[in-house]
């Protein structure tokens, strides 16, 4: 998993696998609970596509990935297969000559588990119904390392891995500026090294087809709508992102248009309205809003105003709609995938599914669209007293180890999620030791499982296939 997620250059120098259960994150409570891992909890999504005639219904437990869902997709609109797939086109869900449909919409719920629409079916009857109608992929599975938003996000939009699309980590260190950068830097999709589906279908429409992107993070956003006119004879796709700034929506004008419709929506306004606590949590702040339901109405209804405004449906043209919904992921963050708080974002997602799929019905007509409904990752659950560690007090232990007068060793480890650790390897070697050295340290942590070296990952990379 580690080895389809390699990318020289972006890359850490050690690879951490935590002992399942074990949970690796920062103090901060909005982020008491952290994915990233290859355990099924962080690894097992959904994989849905509904729409009749274009669909098939049926349960199908044959394994797939996130790389398959773009080709599928793709064999559905009639895009082409694209040289960079990893992924494979899944036949067995898509009705034969049913024609096209006029809108194809990609619903990436952040950090929903396959075991929700068990666990939370009481509370999702839209989403179930929709199980039920469509073609539901029970063993999906991310496999690539690691198990988080930006990665997966580049992985669903281009149909391929990682060590191909470039989008390594959320936030990576830069060796020539000395600081961590998030993977698209300043909002810029530069780094995402693969065409996205949309990027495809952008270019062989020449601008025609309407393409909207949206979502809680840029580091989602880009990935699933790429490069728009950022790329040779790419045109602007419209395209925005959750601010936590200012709680309203931004974009990169370079590349993206923003819709006007997004011009009146604030978040500060909903959280003021609900007196700044929602069951009984500060919520009056950009970030701690993203950690309710409100929030989840907040995204949605944004992207209702975006799709009733922009023309999509319209003409034979199909038009594409990729949305992130990060309302699951902050809640579980915060509060964890056993919740009544999780519960309750999941039943305002679920309502808003429902008016998603009409707006859809009311612009296209019905039975004129596809939806296709995954997830990123997902969340582990709450670890046993004391199994809860931080990357700081891990990285001071290196340090005492390895490096015990100038804490230098260890360049960058803030972010638990990347699954990976940054090291100075020239000043590891200096003192007389190996990374393996520091690999072997680690793994006698009881936390971790497993942990690699970056040799060892590239190795395992040469002995995969060019394709899979
Ligand atoms: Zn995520």
């Amino acid at each position: 998993m580690f080895a389809r997620g390699y990318f020289p250059g972006r890359s850490g120098q050690i690879f951490v696998i935590p002992v399942e259960g074990e949970v690796i994150t920062e103090r901060e409570p909005l982020y008491r609970f952290m994915h990233g891992s290859p355990w099924d909890y962080d690894s097992h999504i959904p994989v849905l596509l509904h729409g009749r005639p274009f669909i098939r219904q049926g349960e199908r437990p044959d394994p797939v990935a996130q790389q398959d869902i773009a080709p599928t997709l793709g064999a559905i609109l009639g895009a082409g297969i694209v040289p960079t797939y990893t992924g494979r086109v899944l036949d067995q869900a898509i009705a034969p000559d049913a024609g096209r449909p006029r809108v194809i919409v990609v619903m990436v719920l952040d950090a929903m588990r396959a075991d929700y629409f068990e666990t939370y079916g009481d509370v999702m009857p839209t989403l179930t119904r929709m199980r039920r109608e469509g073609a539901w992929f029970s063993e999906a599975r991310t496999n690539t390392l690691p198990t988080i938003t930006g990665v997966a996000h580049a992985t669903i939009g281009t149909g391929t891995d990682p060590r191909f699309h470039g989008i390594t980590v959320n936030n990576l260190f830069n060796r020539t500026t000395g600081r961590h950068q998030p993977a698209y830097d300043s909002l810029d999709p530069r780094e995402l090294m693969a065409l996205t589906l949309a990027d495809v279908w952008n270019l062989t429409t020449d601008g025609r087809a309407v393409i909207i992107g949206q979502g809680g993070a840029l580091r989602a956003t880009a990935g699933l709508v790429g490069h728009g006119a950022c790329l040779v004879n790419g045109r602007k796709v419209i395209a925005a992102s959750y601010s936590t700034r200012d709680a309203g929506w931004e974009t990169n004008p370079a590349c993206y248009t923003m819709s006007t419709a997004l011009e009146s929506f604030n978040g500060s306004r909903v959280w003021k309205e609900a007196g700044g606590t929602w069951m009984g949590h500060d919520i009056a702040s950009p970030s701690k809003f993203r950690a309710s339901s409100l929030y989840q109405r907040f995204e949605a209804e944004a992207l209702l105003a975006v799709m009733a405004q922009e023309p999509i449906g319209t003409d034979e043209i199909t038009d594409l709609v990729m949305v992130n919904m990060k309302g699951p992921d902050y809640t579980a963050h915060a509060h964890g995938p056993a919740s009544a708080e999780l519960k309750q974002t999941l039943a305002e997602l679920d309502r808003q599914m429902a008016r998603i799929l009409d707006l859809l019905d009311r612009k296209a007509g019905p039975g004129r669209s596809v939806v296709a409904v995954t997830a990123d990752h997902g969340m582990p659950g709450e670890p046993p007293p004391g199994h809860r560690h931080h990357p700081q007090d891990i990285v001071r232990l290196i340090h005492e180890r390895f490096d015990p007068v100038d804490h230098k060793v260890v360049h960058y480890y803030d972010d638990a999620s990347n699954s990976q650790m940054y090291i100075d390897t020239a000043r590891l070697n200096a003192r007389g030791f190996s990374l393996r050295d520091l690999a072997a340290f680690l793994e006698r942590q009881e936390y971790y499982t497993a942990v690699f070296t970056e040799d060892e990952v590239r190795a395992a990379q040469a002995r995969l296939t060019s394709i899979k």
